[in-house]
Order: structure tokens, then C-alpha cells, then sequence
């Protein structure tokens, strides 16, 4: 009701054209981006959807804040049935998910997926092990190697296999960012008056749980209170016999920062490490994600995979990245040139020089910053407004005026043109929030870390 009135006012429509077309009609469903609308026997379809799709799709974007395609059926329109089927499907897909969804999993990273080499057997053993009896093997696990080696992908493996055997199992994966922002969060609320369950809250949420799996500690880094709290939660959990998976890209007694207390429960239990795959195991992973993202199609050459494995050696995600690259390359001239060795060369063009090269630029910061918020590069560029979009953004464009000589103007260029005030404001917005929001601070914090470790 609240958009039909809306779209009224907006448009000053008669009163008369307004009750024949617009006031009869109905949201039927919304189905993922898709708002179907009920339109009533009598009235032309056709017509409303000529005429006003595009006022009501404004509408709804302006009160709902997201972008919604539409379709208009009639009521007596066969395509209603086959509607209400998908949304039934999609309910379905949504409740089967949300088990490992709210463990906050990728459904992709599972050990089914996962290629085992020389390189992770260790890592891959310990994990499945812990994963068939949590708490009573190895605990903590403490997984640790470079970027892009997988130690995600296993602790993700591990979870999702305990969910699947026993869906009462209260499992938590979190990066040490979500904990150290949390707890943020909850020391901060605990102040105002009203609100003092803030931190009881917070450690419910990390002492009732069965698994608790920590991504990335490194980046608990010379935090006291968070060391201090992390190291409350680890005893609580532990005397419990409950199972603690930890991440990291050095084993503990390289964490400077690392507490000796701490770093002394980490290697209570087994530390494994993941190292850059072999060449055999580089193919394998090629081999597997091609038949896990049905790229068949595309027949790829085992020269041309060879050209890629032979190249991108220290980082897996870099390895499917060129994958990717390649075909998107393959498309863009619509499929006109064979995917062969020269285009594979094209693909890895900024991938390889990657590896030894890491100067800071605007494309650098533009992948890690997507990477780390989960969303892509494209995103970014985009004119998008939702708030998980628009403050990586702005992050971006913080980043990028802070750690590179790009002027303004360069900064708008890269995020697919935006002006230079917009810019300006990005910038500046970032710098407030850092002073006065800790966990903005913390987020940045980590971000600069990832785009120069140390
Ligand atoms: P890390 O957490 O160590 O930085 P990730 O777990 O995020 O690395 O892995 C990076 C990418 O490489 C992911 O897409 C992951 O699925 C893939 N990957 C890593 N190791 C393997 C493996 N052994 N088999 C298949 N895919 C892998
Ligand atoms: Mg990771």
C-alpha cells in the first residue's frame, strides 16, 4: 500500500487512471530480484506494463532500497501456478541452506572439493580427523599457511561436515575481525545505560557453542582487550572439551604480537601447515574446478593448463583466478579466438607479475578490499548504493588516496568513474569514522595489513 500511495503522489496521477490501473494491484511474490504483481482479469496486462513498469520499479527501489525486476501477470494466467512452484522451491533451497548459512559457510568449500597434494595432506588429515570427533583428538587445531592456500577452504570442510553429521552440533566460524569487532561492539553498548546484557550477550554467543572455528588470528593483532577476552573464551571452551579450530598465516611462535599465554594454548594441540602446491597437485586443482564450474564447454587444452599451472605457483586463489580470467577473456571476443597459449599469456598477464611484484596501486587495493568484503570488483565500479557496497567503496577510496599518489580524480577513474567530489567525500567520511568508530578502525587496520604484510 505504502509504494501504490507513494507512486500516486510521485507521478500526480488523475484519480481515475489511478484507481482503474494502479490501486487493484498486488505484490504476488517476490522471488530472489523478482517482484511478480497480480493484475486483475479485466485489465489489460500489457498495457500496465507499458505504461507503468518503469514508475513502479522507481517506486519500489526508492522505498524497499533495492532494485527489483517486475512482471505483471493476470489473474487467470497459467504462469501463476509455475510461479508459486518456484517459490516454494526457493523457500525450500532457503531452508536447507540456512543451517551452514548461519555458521556463516561457503557451500562450496566442502572436502569433496578440496584436491589434496603433497603440500596440505597433513593440514587436509588433521582437519578430517577433527572433523569425525570434535574435541576429542586434536584441540585447538591450528591451521597455518600464505594467502590462498586453502586454510579457509578446510575450516569451512571441517564445519560443514560436522553440521552435516550432526545438525544439533552448534558450530561458529568467524574471522578474528567479526570477534574483535563484536567484542567492540559489546563493550561500546555495555556503556549505555539500558543495555548492559551487551557483553553477557557476546560471551553467550562464543561459550554456548560445541565448534569454534577462528579465521585469520593474525589479525588479533597487539589488541589487549581482545587477547584478553579470546583468551577467556579459549579456556572456557577447552575445559569443556569443546573443539577450537584456529587460522593463521605463521605458526604461533611467529605472531609477534601473539601474547605468550596464548601462544602457549596454541601449540597445546596440533599445529599443521599448508604450503604452496606442486605442480601435479596445481593441475589437479585446474582439473577440478573445471568440472566443478561445468567448464567442459569450453574444452581447454591440456597445453593451455599446463601453461597455467607451470605459472601461477604460490597462491590457489590466483590459480583459479587465471582460470576465470581466460575464459572471461575468451567471451569478450566473442569466442572468436581459440583459447590457446597466447590468450592464456594475455590472462595472466597481471597474475604472474603479481607474484614477485606487489607494488601498492588502485588495482591492488581494489581486489583486496572486494576479496576480503566478499563482494566483487565490478561491484565496486558499480553505481550501487546499498551500504555493503558503498563503504568498501569509500573504503576504496580512502585506501587509495593514503597508500598511492592517485589523485582524486585518478581515484573516481578507477571506481568506474565517479566524480571527484563524490570522491572527496568518500575519503574524508573514512578518516571521521576511523576516529570515531573503533571497529571501522579495525576493519581498515586489517585491510592495510592484507595489502602490505608485513
Ligand atoms: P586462504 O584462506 O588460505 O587464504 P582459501 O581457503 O580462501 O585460502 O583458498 C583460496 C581459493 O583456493 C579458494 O577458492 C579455495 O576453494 C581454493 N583452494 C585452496 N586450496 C584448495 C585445494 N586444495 N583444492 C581445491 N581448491 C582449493
Ligand atoms: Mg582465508
Amino acid at each position: 500500500p505504502e509504494i501504490i500511495e507513494h507512486l500516486r503522489v510521485e507521478h500526480e496521477l488523475l484519480n481515475v487512471s489511478f484507481n482503474t490501473w494502479i490501486k487493484p494491484l498486488k505484490v504476488y511474490d517476490v522471488i530472489d530480484d523478482t517482484a511478480y504483481i497480480l493484475v486483475n482479469k479485466d485489465s489489460s496486462v500489457e498495457y500496465i506494463d507499458k505504461k507503468y513498469r518503469l514508475p513502479l520499479m522507481v517506486c519500489i527501489a526508492e522505498i524497499t532500497g533495492k532494485e527489483y525486476e517486475i512482471q505483471f501477470v493476470s489473474e487467470d494466467d497459467d504462469k501463476l501456478n509455475e510461479i508459486h512452484n518456484a517459490s516454494i522451491d526457493n523457500g525450500q533451497k532457503k531452508k536447507t541452506k540456512s543451517l551452514a548459512e548461519k555458521a556463516g559457510l561457503n557451500p562450496k568449500y566442502t572436502f569433496d572439493t578440496f584436491v589434496v597434494g603433497g603440500n596440505n595432506n597433513f593440514a587436509h588429515a588433521a582437519s578430517l580427523a577433527v572433523a569425525e570427533s570434535p574435541g576429542e583428538v586434536y584441540n585447538p587445531l591450528f591451521l597455518y599457511g600464505g594467502v590462498g592456500l586453502g586454510k579457509t577452504h578446510l575450516m569451512h570442510s571441517i564445519a560443514h561436515f560436522i553440521l552435516d553429521k550432526n545438525p544439533k552440533k552448534k558450530v561458529l566460524y568467524v574471522t578474528s575481525e567479526t570477534f574483535t569487532n563484536e567484542l567492540i561492539d559489546a563493550l561500546r553498548n555495555g556503556k549505555t545505560a539500558g543495555n548492559e546484557s551487551a557483553m553477557l550477550n557476546f560471551r553467550d554467543k562464543y561459550r554456548n557453542i560445541d565448534v569454534l572455528l577462528i579465521d585469520d588470528i593474525q589479525f588479533i593483532i597487539g589488541k589487549e582487550s581482545t587477547q584478553e577476552e579470546f583468551f577467556h573464551t579459549f579456556n572456557h571452551l577447552h575445559t569443556l572439551g569443546k573443539q577450537i579450530i584456529i587460522s593463521s598465516d605463521k605458526p604461533p611462535k611467529d605472531i609477534e604480537t601473539l601474547e605468550s599465554r596464548l601462544r602457549t594454548r596454541f601449540e597445546w594441540g596440533l599445529i599443521a601447515d599448508i604450503s604452496s602446491p606442486d605442480y601435479e597437485t596445481r593441475m589437479a586443482i585446474l582439473q577440478k574446478k573445471i568440472e566443478l564450474d561445468h567448464l567442459e564447454k569450453y574444452n581447454i587444452k591440456n597445453d593451455v593448463l599446463d601453461y597455467i599451472a607451470a605459472n601461477v605457483k604460490s597462491n590457489i586463489r590466483e590459480l583459479e583466478g587465471s582460470l576465470n580470467k581466460l575464459i572471461a577473456l575468451y567471451k569478450l571476443n566473442n569466442n572468436n579466438n581459440p583459447i590457446d597459449i597466447a590468450l592464456a599469456a594475455e590472462a595472466l598477464k597481471d597474475i604472474i607479475s603479481s607474484d614477485n611484484r606487489r607494488e601498492v596501486t588502485p588495482e591492488l587495493i581494489l581486489d583486496i578490499v572486494a576479496d576480503h568484503f566478499g563482494i566483487t570488483v565490478a561491484d565496486l565500479k558499480s553505481k550501487k548504493r546499498d551500504s555493503e557496497i558503498a563503504v568498501p567503496r569509500q573504503i576504496c577510496m580512502y585506501l587509495m588516496r593514503t597508500m598511492t599518489d592517485t589523485a582524486l580524480k585518478g581515484i573516481g577513474a578507477v571506481l568506474g568513474g565517479k566524480d571527484h567530489s563524490t570522491v572527496k567525500y568518500g575519503v574524508e567520511k573514512i578518516a571521521k569514522d576511523i576516529e570515531s568508530d573503533e571497529m571501522m578502525a579495525n576493519t581498515i587496520n586489517i585491510i592495510k595489513k592484507k595489502i602490505n604484510p608485513a
